[in-house]
């Protein structure tokens, strides 16, 4: 998915064995750019900021599964730009190993975030600014980015299209991913757009009449 928005380019494509959606919001005017969720295959995501003329000035990571940080010190390599990652991933960070081995791909190279992606943080560019939510359940260190300007909320596996992150895998929990849409997710607006760490985008207002996952209990 491809397009423009307030003068900003915003593309999702996924990336890897697992398909994590791979963003990359991008200013054209002060050259600039974040990627969110570098999962895997950094040559191509690298091609494209160099082919859009972009700097990369963060690369953001919701949660430290491998699908969705496995890239992320290669793209720092490759950009210099800095690793942003709630701290209360770090012990997945450091289980690389025997995440590469659960699906079967070598164990990528992976490093300590240089900053940690905290609760109320406000990441992204000058022109569009995000408003990071911790919302753990799906790991302990899982966020969310709220660009409100752009009424876009990244979400990681937190929220997918009719269905809601897996809590079985090491710091998943299921009534606290629970609670962490309902408190954190549903109070933002209906018309909020949603890009989820793997499928279909949706929408604040759809997931909150036809999530099953979400139905007041
Ligand atoms: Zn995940």
């Amino acid at each position: 998915m491809a397009l423009t928005i307030m003068g900003m380019i915003l593309e999702t494509f996924p990336v890897g064995l697992l398909a994590c959606n791979c963003t990359v919001l991008g200013d054209q005017q002060a050259h600039e750019a974040i990627v969110i969720d570098p999962g895997d295959e950094v040559s191509r995501i690298h091609r494209r900021l160099t082919q859009l003329g972009l700097n990369l000035k963060q690369i953001l990571v919701t949660h430290a599964h491998i699908d969705h940080i496995g890239g992320a010190l290669k793209l720092k390599r490759l950009t210099g730009a800095p690793i942003l990652l709630n701290e209360n991933d770090l012990p997945l960070l450091k289980m690389m190993e025997e995440q590469a081995e659960w699906i079967g791909v070598p164990t990528p190279e992976t490093a300590p975030p240089d900053e940690s992606l905290t609760d109320g943080l406000i990441v992204g560019l000058d022109s569009s600014k995000a408003k990071v939510l911790h919302t753990p359940g799906h790991t302990q260190g899982s966020v969310c980015l709220h660009f409100q300007s752009l009424k876009l909320l990244v979400a990681g596996d937190t929220l997918f299209a009719g269905s809601i992150g897996r809590t079985d895998l090491p710091g998943g929990n299921f009534d606290q991913i629970i609670d962490s849409i309902h408190s954190r997710l549903l109070a933002l607006p209906d018309e909020t757009k949603v890009l989820p760490g793997h499928g279909p985008a949706t929408t604040i207002g759809e997931e909150r009449v036809r999530n099953p996952f979400l139905r007041t209990m």
